[in-house]
């Protein structure tokens, strides 16, 4: 048996950090570990994202996203203005497509201020003057308290911070089996007090091993994203399209990186298997077999619009049909400007085979010895923080 832990989390994704620094913060002197299968950080989605400090307006009012969304916007700004991670204030705006989305608008807008959430109704002259590239019918919503930083630099300045307080992070090292009490690695057996299951597209495998989550499938949606060639700058807001609210994912959109970039995306195209960013490398077909047979619950699924999902998803493969669809928000949008492609994301979204809907909550279940941490989707990355502490709150040692 290798070395002895208060805690061990397994998957050091931004989720995975956060718990071990709110750990760390509020039992200082424990020995606490973090085990990530990848080399280097910030390999998955923690990495691979937009970037966007969301600020909480889109969720379920009870729901912990609402709660932990708005709380966690302003933890990161606070932690970025102190670990010196630049963030760009760059604010959102919510446009609609037609006047037949302004009831949706109006709902997105009341719901924003039953969270708590600064959100302003705004009308065409006040959007030119926020941002003159985008375009609506009749009114738009005004996000001040939505911001971008670097993912990665994120990512990068929690580790330290937890290397600070005394923790110990392993790269390189998957966690092959455990349960209560221990830990199994590629290389080592650890006895452990605690675990926390911050895995990530494998979080509802992890959870299996302690019997909790059995509902869940993982059913993983890839994010494609296309960057512009305008000058830093040119593009100043976010600009997102009113969502469908029968899914979790916001619909195409343009955001403005930490850089002044303007980019296009993310979709929402079904993975054929977990890590899927592209190409066969690193295809799984054990995976795409028990995807293929999840997803005929999914496509029957009386929750969701599955079929229209997937014939407005697929299509986005194509750059052309991508910047149309953001050329709806922004009009100077051209396919020949954007023809760079970034780095793709996967997110780990659980479908309940027991109510036959995509979970659109995050989940915090508990274990034995353990705490697990499922569909750590958007906005995860932004609630990281308040996640976490809400997390080691509520358990008592
Ligand atoms: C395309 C896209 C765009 C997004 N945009 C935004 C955004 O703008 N704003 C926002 O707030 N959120 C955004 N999100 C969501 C956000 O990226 C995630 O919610 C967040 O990164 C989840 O963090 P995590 O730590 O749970 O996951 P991850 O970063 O995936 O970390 C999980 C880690 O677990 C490790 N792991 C898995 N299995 C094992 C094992 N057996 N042993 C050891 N290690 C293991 C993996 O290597 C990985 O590093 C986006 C997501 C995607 C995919």
């Amino acid at each position: 048996m290798g070395h002895a832990f208060d805690l061990a989390v397994v998957g050091g994704g931004i989720v995975g950090l956060a718990l071990a620094d709110a750990w760390l913060s509020r039992y200082p002197g424990d020995q606490v570990a973090v085990f990530d299968k990848e080399p280097h950080l910030a390999a998955h989605a923690s990495g691979r994202n937009s970037g966007v400090l969301h600020a909480g307006f889109y969720y379920a009012p009870d729901s912990l996203k609402a709660q932990l969304t708005r709380d966690g916007n302003a933890m990161l700004k606070e932690f970025c203005a102190e670990r010196g991670v630049t963030v760009r204030p760059t604010g959102k705006v919510v446009v609609t497509k037609s006047e037949d989305e302004l009831p949706a608008l109006y709902e997105l807008h009341a719901r924003g201020q039953a969270n708590g959430v600064d959100i302003e109704l705004i009308d065409e002259s006040q959007l030119a003057e926020l941002e003159p590239l985008a375009r609506t019918h009749g009114h738009a919503l005004w996000s001040p308290n939505t911001a971008v930083a670097d993912p990665e630099a994120v990512v990068e300045a929690l580790a330290d911070r937890v290397r600070a307080r005394g923790g110990d992070i392993h790269m390189g090292e998957p966690v092959t089996a455990a349960g209560p009490g221990w830990l199994r690695t590629s290389t080592t057996t650890y006895s452990v007090g605690h675990l926390m299951n911050a895995a990530g597209l494998y979080a509802d495998r992890v959870a299996r091993w302690f019997d909790v989550g059995r509902e869940y499938r993982m059913l993983p949606f890839k994010g494609l994203y296309l960057y512009g060639n305008w000058a830093p700058g040119h593009l100043q807001r976010h600009v997102y399209p009113v969502p469908d609210p029968r899914n979790p994912f916001l619909g195409v959109h343009l955001t403005v990186t930490v850089d002044g970039r303007a980019k296009i995306g993310p979709t929402a195209i079904p993975s054929l298997w977990r890590e899927d960013y592209g190409g066969v490398r690193g295809a799984n077909i054990g995976e795409s077999i028990d995807l293929a047979r999840t997803y005929p619950r999914f496509l029957t699924s009386p929750h969701h619009d599955t079929l229209g999902l997937i014939r407005t998803e697929m299509p986005k493969y194509s750059r052309r049909v991508l910047a149309e669809q953001a050329a709806r928000l922004v009009p100077s949008v051209r396919a020949a400007d954007f023809t760079e492609r970034g780095r793709p994301g996967v997110r780990a979204q659980l479908f309940d085979t027991v109510n036959g809907r995509l979970e659109m909550d995050f989940v915090v279940r508990p274990g034995e010895r353990s705490t697990h941490v499922l569909n750590a989707v958007s906005p995860a990355w932004t609630s990281a923080l308040a996640v976490a502490a809400h997390v080691v709150d509520a358990l008592e040692r």
